[in-house]
């Protein structure tokens, strides 16, 4: 593990260590947003890391060398396409909740790309009338997925370092459940994805099973309320369970599929 700081000094840990192995392409699943055309990171509030040049700086160090570069959470997305939980699937959507919400996927058979990553975490969502919120948390909009639903909405409703597992009472957990399902009945009219794959701490809770399995149930059972029986489907009834889904490959996604991006670089490569 490399911590991150400021980008010069990342990235000569970076090269310092891939100089060790013997490869044939690199892989780079990039927190972002980030210009995929060019794989540069464009903004970010991680200091010093807008503008940085992730892709050519591996490129300049590896010369010749394939590189793949995508969005982490897309990375993520194709390490539950290859061996996790959207195995089979063309068209999916991965959707992680933690500190922000990031949203990837495949639309018939490739990642999502487009005029840039998809930034679902920002759509805009109504403000439930019991939140004791009056505006979301993001900076940019006052009422979008992430500011209702990540890890500052969490802390700025319930305290500081409240975190989605110390929701104790029913009310609480449902009423982030219900942010989290609004986003995703969004993405099921839009995107029509045959599974959604549903991650990150918010949802996970470090490993807590219990706290799981009762936000998932919570988050599938108002997608269909939501939904209102526009949409009559067996996935959004009997088979829910196997339509909203926790992802196979936990925290290893991401840099398991920085692995498949850079086989895809190989195969790619003349
Ligand atoms: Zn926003």
């Amino acid at each position: 593990m490399i911590a991150t700081r400021a980008p010069e000094e990342t990235l000569a840990q970076v090269v310092a260590h891939l100089r060790r192995h013997e490869l044939r392409a690199i892989g780079v699943a990039c927190f972002g947003p980030v210009d995929l055309a060019v794989g540069r990171i464009t903004s970010t509030p991680k200091p010093g890391w807008a503008g940085a040049d992730l892709a050519g700086a591996i490129r300049a160090s590896f010369g010749g060398l394939p590189v793949g570069f995508d969005t982490d959470v897309n990375g993520a997305a194709l390490a539950e396409w290859r061996w996790g939980a959207a195995q089979g699937l063309d068209t999916f959507t991965y959707v992680t909740v933690g500190t922000g919400i990031g949203g990837g996927g495949m639309v018939g058979g490739q990642l999502m790309h487009g005029l840039l990553h998809p930034e679902m975490g920002h759509m805009r969502l109504p403000r439930h009338p019991a939140d004791p919120l009056e505006r979301g948390t993001c900076p940019f909009h006052a009422d979008c997925w992430e500011g209702w639903a990540a890890r500052d909405a969490i802390e700025r409703r319930w305290g500081a370092g409240c975190q989605a597992t110390d929701l104790d009472r029913e009310q609480d957990l449902e009423l982030l459940a219900h942010y989290i399902a609004a986003g995703i009945a969004n993405i099921i009219c839009t995107i029509s994805p045959q599974r959604v794959v549903l991650g990150g701490g918010v949802i996970l809770g470090g490993g807590d099973e219990d706290h799981r399995e009762r936000m998932l149930a919570s988050v599938r059972r108002q997608t269909a309320e939501l939904l209102n029986g526009y949409l009559r489907l067996d996935e959004l009834g009997s088979r829910i369970d196997d339509y909203v889904v926790a992802p196979a490959l936990g925290s290893n996604a991401g840099v398991l599929g920085a692995i498949v991006l850079a086989q895809q670089a190989a195969d790619r490569a003349p």
